[in-house]
């Protein structure tokens, strides 16, 4: 008799955003005139820079000749690209990551759920409290977790609360833990982590043997100078951290895709006698037993991101964004609002009014306004009582969000 993975049984089953997509399909069937603003998923609306479609061009044209097609290419991801990352993402920064520690893959989401495989089943994971829901799904799938109890925490890991008290960045377990997984700039809190708080972290995992899976998808929309973008701009981060990045938000790939995991030559884990173990051979071994590579014309495309046309034609895109997201701040503020976020990232989180819970604003918005957000309970026990507003959208259509909510009566 075949049997299923019963760990995915224990899964809260895609309910987030499923469930917005239902409340809203309902509200537009009896209000067929309503002018619906979707300030929720966070996907790009601006279309891809013309320095990258040049470039995917060109890449086609020598797709279509036999003297300059090409067929599987490296499942790491091509020399041209792995360098340009490691000249410009991080060498430029001052950090310190060469192009054979750079793993070129179709997306962040996969690389941050794929990762988990490379460490044992009986480690302590911890995550932030919201949290992007795939470090914890993925983890549950893979047997780490029991059950989920009634606010979706599941037994087994580590929850740690992010609040306005602590920034948004956790303080340390007081347990200890194995593989930390952190985001920053975050997603969904639109907070960022600096230097100092980092390094607290960084010391955690030297201290105790502990693993960084660092999600930086969003260092691309830091203003703030004194921020860093990479955790290998904190001292002893490679002995400790594995960071992931996407041209997703950076560069609008979330449909074309392409990202990409660094895996330090001296990061290792450990066997059970406590035997330390490289990590990048193991690494290499998953990557190019489970993955064939990115396409030659997508990785080409995002090789341009780095050319000086490519670099300033991304800029406005994402100075775009971060006029949304100050106009979603100062307009919401100036409201009576608590927010947060939205100066180094493309979210806005803000405190529900008068203690409403997050899916009573959602619907209240939604009736009312007519406006799509995401209830931040859908994000973890800690996200109830806050709302997730996204700077993914027209600056006209951000405008015209914001002035409905100046008519809103709480
Ligand atoms: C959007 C996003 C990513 C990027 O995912 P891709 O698979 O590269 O599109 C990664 N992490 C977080 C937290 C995100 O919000």
């Amino acid at each position: 008799m075949i049997r299923v993975n019963e760990h995915f049984l224990k899964l809260k089953a895609g309910y987030l955003f499923p469930e917005i997509a239902r409340r809203v399909a309902a509200f537009a069937k009896t209000h067929p005139n309503a002018s619906i603003i979707k300030l929720g998923i966070g996907d790009v609306t601006e279309p891809l820079p013309p320095a990258v479609c040049s470039a995917m061009e060109q890449a086609v044209r020598e797709m279509a000749r036999p003297e300059t097609f090409r067929g599987y290419g490296p499942e790491q991801g091509y020399e041209f690209l792995r360098k340009a990352i490691a000249e410009n993402d991080y060498q430029a920064r001052g950090a310190q990551v060469s192009p054979d520690e750079i793993f070129i893959s179709d997306g962040a989401k996969c690389d941050t759920g794929n990762l988990q495989e490379i460490f044992g089943l009986d480690i302590k994971v911890a995550v932030t409290d919201p949290v992007y829901p795939v470090y914890v799904d993925t983890n549950v799938m893979a047997g780490r977790t029991g059950p989920a109890d009634a606010s979706g925490r599941y037994s087994g890991i580590v929850y740690m609360p992010c609040t306005p008290e602590n920034n948004f960045v956790p303080d340390l377990p007081k347990e200890p833990v194995d593989l930390i997984y952190l985001c920053y700039p975050n997603n969904p809190t639109g907070a960022v982590a600096t230097r100092e708080q980092l390094k607290k972290w960084v010391d955690y995992a030297i201290e105790h043997k502990a693993v960084i899976l660092f999600d930086a998808a969003y260092e691309a929309f830091i203003q703030d100078e004194s921020i860093p973008h990479s955790i290998y701009e904190i001292e002893g981060a490679r002995k400790v951290a594995i960071e992931s990045r996407s041209f997703s938000k950076t560069a609008g790939f979330t449909g074309v895709r392409c990202a990409f995991t660094v895996v330090p030559e001296e990061l290792t884990a450990y066997t059970a006698d406590g035997k330390p173990v490289a990590l990048k051979p193991l690494w290499n071994r998953r990557h190019c037993t489970k993955f064939n590579g990115v396409s030659y014309i997508t990785q080409r495309g995002a090789e341009a991101v780095y050319s000086p046309e490519g670099r300033r034609q991304i800029r406005q895109i994402i100075s775009i964004y971060m006029k949304n997201a100050d106009l979603m701040c100062r307009s919401l503020r100036r409201l009576g609002y608590s927010v947060y976020g939205g100066q180094n990232a493309p979210y806005v989180w803000l405190k529900t009014p008068k203690g409403m819970g997050s899916w009573e604003f959602f619907d209240l918005l939604l009736e009312k306004l007519h406006v799509v957000g995401t209830p931040g309970a859908g994000f973890g026990a800690a996200g109830e009582g806050f709302f997730r507003l996204s700077a993914f959208n027209h600056p006209q259509k951000v405008q015209e969000a914001m002035d409905r909510f100046a008519s809103l009566q709480i």
